[in-house]
């Protein structure tokens, strides 16, 4: 993107507006973030943190972030309250945090100068008519009634829109584009609707809300920014983002885009996450099975590691979707250094050892990490009776299989010798195994083992109330359009008598408020960082945003 910031050269920018620009800004890059809060944030959205403040911070500039509320039905405070949580867990400060809805009366304005540039006419045509005359899909759009109305006649039914004289969907404001035009953003867009519902922030104060194509280039141009930063779908809405601002005569920002991220097997949308929250299909917006970024975060994902996955992907404005074993294999690479490894059984069998003592019990000390000494070890203890997985025995042996089974030997993880199974029970009720007994292959000839398996051992070992394993939420790759039907009740496995080793419950408390106090750390110094280039660089007042 670097390439693109050369002042001087972008030739659409008015001289004058581009002077008034480069005085506040002093020629410093402004970027925003500029989410819906409708919904918590995606992974999709750590690549636009990324890319907005990234590119800012590269140049030494500033990032908003920006609220864009203009649509109070899908706002709620929580989601507003964990986007700031979010940009601060991955990192970033913002230099300031503005809301669309701050420009409420600022736009309005700009509105009413849009009619009485002729360049804007309140129509009242159904929803049904507008599309129609558009031509959606077939033919030229065509010029409705309305697009005629004299100037003073349009601003007198603004008027009474803004006044809730007129019912949701019964009248909207259009800008007064380009019908002849191939691209359908020309095709006289809406700027305003009517909404009776209150907004978080402005309360019943407004019955008629801006359109984000309306809203959103007017924000960037109060804010002075210099690189409006969006994905690849809003290129056609470039020529309607700066037809705006050019019929306005105020300062344009420039837009850029690059590609979403899209997963494999997944999809990023807020608006479709909700629909599977609301209707309980997973637990809520952090459920492991959501690509959201605080279930990400609930899965132990580090916010470095999420960083170095999107880091590895870069930013190009070619579209692809994105392999989940890549996104998996990138973070078991970031991790790899600093998990430790401990043991967990997830379906406990009991394992009677019978040629050893009732009081047997021999130290062992299991390395946290088989390739990084320093990381320590633990200890414990190995002993007449241990769990293992039920998987990890067969009732009927073959010779692919390397795990236990009646007369076969397996090692288990750092015990001092491998066991032999001699005989086993099982539950005459369920047929299913009960008991595994086994001899301790301590005489000399003990053959190495084939395969080693986790284990815990029985007196120590603690018990877990409830293990989730996840797997795909959906069947089908990618989700139908259908994707509610989609969802595989299978996804979620729970576990209800798993046992894991005593330092494995130690070292999760650990690393939760280790990972607790790293994140306040982490938003502590991004204040800090924030404020201290503020105090440096400090000469800025009102942004200009003349009509
Ligand atoms: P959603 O469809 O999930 O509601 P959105 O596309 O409406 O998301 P917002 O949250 O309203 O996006 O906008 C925040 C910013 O994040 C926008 O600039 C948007 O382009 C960007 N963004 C959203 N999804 C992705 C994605 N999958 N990859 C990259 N950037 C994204
Ligand atoms: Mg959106
Ligand atoms: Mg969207």
């Amino acid at each position: 993107l670097s390439e693109f910031h050369k002042p001087g050269e972008n030739p659409q920018v008015d001289p004058k507006l581009k002077e008034q620009h480069l005085a506040w800004t002093k020629g410093m890059v402004y970027t925003r973030f500029p989410p819906e809060p409708n919904g918590y944030l995606h992974i999709g959205h750590v690549k636009a943190i990324m890319v907005d403040f990234g590119y800012a911070k590269f140049h030494g500039g500033r990032t908003y972030l920006r609220y864009d509320d203009t649509n109070p039905e899908a706002e709620e405070g929580r989601y507003f309250q964990s986007i700031l949580e979010t940009v601060r867990w991955l990192g970033f400060e913002p230099w300031k945090i503005t809301y669309s809805s701050d420009n409420f009366d600022k736009l309005y304005e700009l509105a009413v100068e849009l009619i009485r540039r002729g360049k804007a006419y309140v129509c009242t045509c159904d929803a049904e008519k507008i599309k129609e005359d558009r031509g959606m899909g077939k033919g030229n759009p065509v010029a409705c009634e309305h697009r005629d109305t004299p100037i003073e006649a349009s601003l007198r039914e603004f008027e009474r829109m803004k006044n809730g004289e007129y019912e949701e969907k019964t009248a909207c404001l259009r800008m007064k584009m380009d019908l002849t035009s191939g691209n359908p953003y020309m095709w006289d867009t809406i700027a305003y609707r009517v909404k009776k519902a209150p907004h978080h922030r402005t309360g019943d104060k407004w019955k008629i809300y801006p359109t984000y194509d309306f809203t959103h280039c007017l924000c960037d141009s109060i804010e002075n920014i210099s690189h409006s930063l969006c994905t690849t779908e809003f290129i056609p809405a470039r020529e309607s983002y700066e037809w705006l601002c050019d019929a306005l005569t105020v300062y344009k920002a420039r837009q850029y885009e690059f590609a979403r991220l899209n997963l494999q097997g997944t999809f990023l949308s807020k608006r479709k996450i909700a629909k599977l929250v609301n209707k309980k299909l997973v637990k809520d917006w952090d459920d492991p099975r959501l690509y959201t970024i605080i279930a990400l975060r609930r899965r132990g994902i580090p916010p470095g590691a999420l960083l170095a996955f999107v880091a590895e992907l870069g930013v190009t404005n070619v579209n692809s979707t994105t392999e989940i074993k890549k996104f998996e294999s990138v973070i078991r690479r970031y991790l790899e250094d600093s998990a430790p490894r401990l043991m967990m059984v997830l379906n406990p069998v009991k394992l009677i050892i019978d040629n050893v003592p009732d009081d047997y019990r021999v130290p062992v000390q299991v390395p946290l990490h088989p390739k990084i000494p320093v990381m320590g070890t633990i200890e414990t203890s190995f002993t007449k009776e241990v769990y293992i997985d039920s998987e990890d025995f067969r009732e009927v042996d073959s010779p692919d299989y390397f795990r236990l089974a009646p007369g076969k030997s397996v090692g288990l993880f750092k015990a001092p010798y491998p066991v032999t199974c001699t005989w086993y029970k099982t539950d005459p009720a369920t047929g299913k195994v009960t008991e595994i007994h086994c001899n301790l292959e301590d005489s000399g000839n003990a053959k190495k083992a084939k395969a080693y398996i986790q284990w815990v051992n029985v007196p120590e070992a603690v018990h877990i109330e409830e293990v989730r394993y996840f797997k795909p939420l959906f069947k089908s790759e990618p989700p139908p359009a259908d994707f509610e039907a989609d969802v595989d009740p299978e996804s979620l496995e729970v576990y209800k008598n798993a046992v894991i080793e005593p330092a494995f419950y130690e070292l999760s408390k650990k690393a939760i408020s280790d990972a607790r106090k790293e994140s306040e750390e982490r938003t502590k110094k991004a204040k800090a960082e924030a404020a201290t280039e503020t105090a440096e660089k400090h000469g800025e007042d009102e942004p200009v945003a003349t009509a």
